[in-house]
């Protein structure tokens, strides 16, 4: 059953919703039946204004709740996200269109998120040295930096929210999430769910909006950090205003992530693992699998053989149906989008030896479908090899050997994840000792790391110096002091003017 939304989503500012100016609105749609199922309202000046007002409000009080107390509104609001968690798989599911399994485990790694920050006392830790000079001590804490933005893509609505959002928020500051326009409903309901928790008003707001919106938060001067995902040339963007405006900023973007076969690899294992990595949700991960580079025509046969075998069988349904293995498209806009690359890669003289583009479902046949597609003889000169396609099609690239695979991983501007298929140790530890990428997997496809990691891309996959969520994000939402002190102890030296040093 599709799940049928039909409402105005607006903004939650200052621990209440409020449906907005109404001067300009976006469609929502339900991808899996291509209606449109509410209609979300467009934050203007008075939106953003109203809520970042409140988080500088809110942002003394809740900087000076004690870590331990803060925590325990983070304990508060996993027990409601895990109560919840069926409810905000529908959610997903019915603006993003992935499969409803896809959307619960996505969920879970947000989840995972704020368990981390569940610790944050014992991550503010600081550091303490006593008698760096005579009588002298000095130490080391951790300060929340006050009104943090986020601006997340569609593709994750509540695992890339709560990338941001937890660890800020754990770590005494106050928030403004604006999520894609696309599917706004999840972060709307992760807002009310943490407001449930105990969360005071102001501390974390949500304004719905488009570029206007993102403009006023990342040159407003209230604001001191942005966390940008989403495509590189936004992110750069994001990135180049943000600074400009004396903002903190980490600015994760667009990827083409390869996997490598090697000869030795497991195929059936790999065949299994790059199915779920480049046709999962639809292709629409940022750690997607979109090339895969096969070392050896030996293996690039045998790989084209098998995909194109998996490919018939593949069940592309509506989200909700449990059988479903990959949904349709965001919205019918990005369906023609990704169909022109694949006019594009045909063009352009590639082989295309999985064609999805006339793909129906019966009975949803205005659905923003499209089949898995799959190139063979993709060359590094082509357009659908260099540019991020975001949507399930596949390309494969033929290497002669080892050294090849690598380099053109290498010469690629996104680095954001890849992976290599090989039984043998040698190869698995050069590849991750020499491959210029930020997320690795050793036959794992997916290399997402786990929350108390960090994520994030090199070269033009990341903008900033800073990845997401585990110590590295606790470390982009604070900012450092160092403490030096000595008591008074009856000592007296005298007025000193050289460069303390120890005595
Ligand atoms: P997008 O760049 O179009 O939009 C991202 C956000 O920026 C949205 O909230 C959107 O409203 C806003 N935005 C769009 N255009 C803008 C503009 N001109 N000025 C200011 N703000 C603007 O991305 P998307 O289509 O929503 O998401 C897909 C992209 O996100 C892909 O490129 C994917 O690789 C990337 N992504 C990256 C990661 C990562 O961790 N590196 C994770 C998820 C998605």
């Amino acid at each position: 059953m599709e799940t049928k939304v039909t409402k105005t989503i607006g903004h939650f500012v200052n621990g209440r919703i409020l449906s907005g100016s109404g001067q300009r609105y976006g469609n929502v749609y339900n991808p899996a039946s291509g209606e449109v199922s509410g209609r979300v309202s467009f934050a203007g000046k008075t939106e953003v204004e109203e809520a970042v007002s409140a988080a500088a409000a809110a942002f003394p009080a809740w900087a000076a709740t004690p870590p331990l107390r803060r925590a325990k509104v983070l304990f508060r609001f996993k027990e409601l996200l895990d109560r919840h968690a069926e409810e905000l798989s529908a959610l997903i599911t019915a603006e993003h269109g992935k499969v409803l399994s896809d959307a619960r485990g996505s969920l879970t790694r947000g989840i995972e998120v704020v368990e981390f920050v569940c610790g944050i006392p014992h991550l503010l830790k600081g550091s303490f040295s006593e008698n760096v000079g005579t009588a002298v001590d000095s130490y080391s804490i951790r300060q929340p930096l006050g009104v943090c933005v986020g601006v997340s893509p569609f593709n994750f609505p509540a695992m890339v929210p709560m990338w941001m959002f937890p660890v800020a928020i754990a770590c005494g500051n106050t928030f403004v999430m604006k999520p894609s326009e696309k599917d706004p409903s999840c972060p709307m309901r992760l807002a009310e769910l943490f407001s449930e928790a105990g969360l005071p008003p102001g501390v974390l707001n949500v304004v719905n909006g488009d570029k206007e919106a993102v403009d006023l938060l990342i040159s407003h001067p209230k604001v001191s950090a942005v966390s940008f995902v989403g495509s590189s040339a936004v992110g750069e963007y994001v990135h180049r205003t943000a600074t400009s405006h004396g903002k903190r900023v980490q600015a994760l973007g667009s990827a083409k992530n390869h996997a490598v076969v090697m000869p030795d690899a497991d195929l059936d294992q790999a065949v299994d693992a790059l199915m779920g990595a480049a046709y999962g949700s639809a292709g629409e991960r940022c750690m997607a699998i979109s090339v895969v580079v096969a070392v050896g025509d030996r293996v690039a046969d045998d790989l084209v053989k098998r995909f194109v075998e998996r490919i018939r069988t593949l069940k592309v349904r509506p989200g909700q149906d449990p059988e479903a293995e990959m949904g349709p498209l965001v919205t019918g806009e990005h369906r023609e989008r990704v169909k022109g690359y694949v006019d594009l890669g045909v063009r352009e003289g590639a082989k295309l030896v999985a064609d999805g583009r006339g793909f129906q479902v019966a009975g949803h046949e205005n659905g923003f479908y499209l089949g898995a597609c799959l190139f063979d003889r993709v060359t590094p000169d082509m357009r659908i090899y260099r540019e991020e396609i975001f949507g399930p099609v596949l390309s494969l690239v033929r290497v002669p050997d080892f050294q090849a695979a690598l380099a053109l991983v290498n010469s690629h501007e996104y680095a954001n994840g890849t992976a290599v298929f090989t039984r043998d140790g040698d190869t698995a530890r050069e590849f991750a000792a020499r491959v210029e990428v930020g997320m690795i997997g050793i036959n794992v496809p997916i290399p997402v790391p786990v929350a108390f990691y960090s994520f994030g891309g090199w070269k033009r996959s990341i903008l900033g110096d800073y990845f997401v969520h585990g110590t590295e994000g606790v470390n982009f939402y604070t900012q450092m002091k160092t403490i030096t002190s000595r008591w008074p102890t009856g000592i007296r030296a005298g007025a000193d003017f050289v460069m303390p040093t120890m005595k």
